[in-house]
């Protein structure tokens, strides 16, 4: 009888990984400042943040390539800060795939376990694994140079999870590939993560990757943590202005107290009816674009001191035109107040 499973149990390699206080200066610039942070075993984090947030720096120091100025790097509980890279039990995609030209597919994905040592019968079994897992059962022969890129990124990963690391490190790793591949990549690369069950910590400023990837995000600022928590979490319940502005979209609006008040374009209604006064919570205005957005159309509003934009659901109900007069309302649970001068 065979029993069928959802996925397999979680990898027994698998490794929490902790990073406490890490702190990293190049000369006058601060990378990584006080930044500490638990994934547990099994677990997807994505580290987003924008370009020179210090994400690339805490990879490197997680994969053992950078040394930290303070603070400590744990592996299931074992202080690993000291160890070299090549004996941490723990392996690193690139976006620039970093394969060796001159090698065949096969010879590339069983690169670490031939420097490890594994006899040639384990490695072949061990090569045809991967490569079975990354969907490219048959390339092994084809000389790597040979392969799209998208292909190229697969043999990557193939090397990066041949010998089973504790955890897989992802520095931007879809970024060179074009939409329609990333997205499909992105659903293989999840599907993977868990049935391997490897703790995995992704780097990336795609927003969109990070939210659909990860078990949670990281998201990042001036080296710091600004919030660790679900894509709903940092999406729904920002913590700080800097992430309500940084992931989704936001209107501001401007308000009386010295505060910044935002609601995403998904909480703003656009009504055709202006005949009522306008109540709290509404402001009319003047349409000057709409355009549409797959299932949602955008609309932009001209509202006196402010331009208003609003995403609204491609239902059948009629759209407002160009130069239409509407009324902009939103529920007050939706706006989310900050105070101005907050980062
Ligand atoms: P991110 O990956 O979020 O774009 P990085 O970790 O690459 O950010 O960089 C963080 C900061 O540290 C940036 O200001 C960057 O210019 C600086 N930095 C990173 N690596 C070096 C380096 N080797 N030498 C000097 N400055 C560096």
């Amino acid at each position: 009888m065979t029993l069928l499973t959802e996925r397999p149990p979680t990898a027994p390699t698998s490794a929490e990984v902790e990073l406490t206080g890490l702190a990293k200066r190049y000369g006058g610039t601060v990378a990584v400042d006080d930044l500490s942070l638990t994934v547990p075993a099994g677990e997807f984090v994505a580290l987003l943040g924008p370009s020179g947030c210090g994400k690339s720096t805490t990879l490197r120091i997680l994969a053992g390539l950078e040394q930290p100025d303070r603070g400590r790097v744990l592996l299931s509980g074992t202080d690993i800060t000291a160890v070299s890279a090549h004996r941490r039990d723990i392996h690193t995609v690139f976006q620039s795939y970093a394969l060796f030209p001159h090698l065949n597919v096969a010879d590339n994905v069983a690169f670490p376990l031939r420097q490890r040592g594994v006899s040639r019968a384990d490695i072949r079994g061990r090569v045809a694994d991967a490569l079975a897992m990354v969907q490219l059962p048959a390339a092994g022969d084809q000389p790597v140079t040979s392969l799209s890129g998208g292909q190229q990124q697969r043999v990557a990963l193939a090397r990066a999870i041949v010998d089973r690391p504790s955890v897989l490190l992802l520095d931007e790793p879809l970024s060179a590939l074009d939409r329609s591949l990333r997205q499909a990549m992105q659903v293989e690369l999840r599907l993977l993560q868990q049935d391997l069950g490897v703790t995995t910590v992704l780097v990336t400023h795609d927003q969109e990757e990070a939210l659909s990837l990860a078990d949670r995000i990281v998201i990042m600022n001036n080296g710091r943590a600004e919030q660790v928590g679900t894509a709903e979490d940092v999406y729904d319940r920002p913590a700080s202005l800097f992430v309500a502005r940084f992931v989704g979209e936001q209107n501001e609006i401007p308000t009386e107290r010295e505060a910044i008040a935002l609601i995403r374009p998904e909480h703003v209604r656009v009504g055709l009816d202006v005949s009522e006064p306008a109540a709290v919570n509404s402001v009319d205005g003047i349409v000057r674009g709409v355009s549409i957005a797959g299932i949602s159309s955008v609309v932009l509003v001209h509202c006196r001191d402010l331009t208003l934009q609003a995403r609204v659901p491609r239902d059948g109900r009629p759209l407002p035109h160009v130069g239409d007069q509407v009324r902009c309302s939103w529920d007050p649970a939706h706006v989310r107040t900050f105070p101005e001068g907050a980062s």
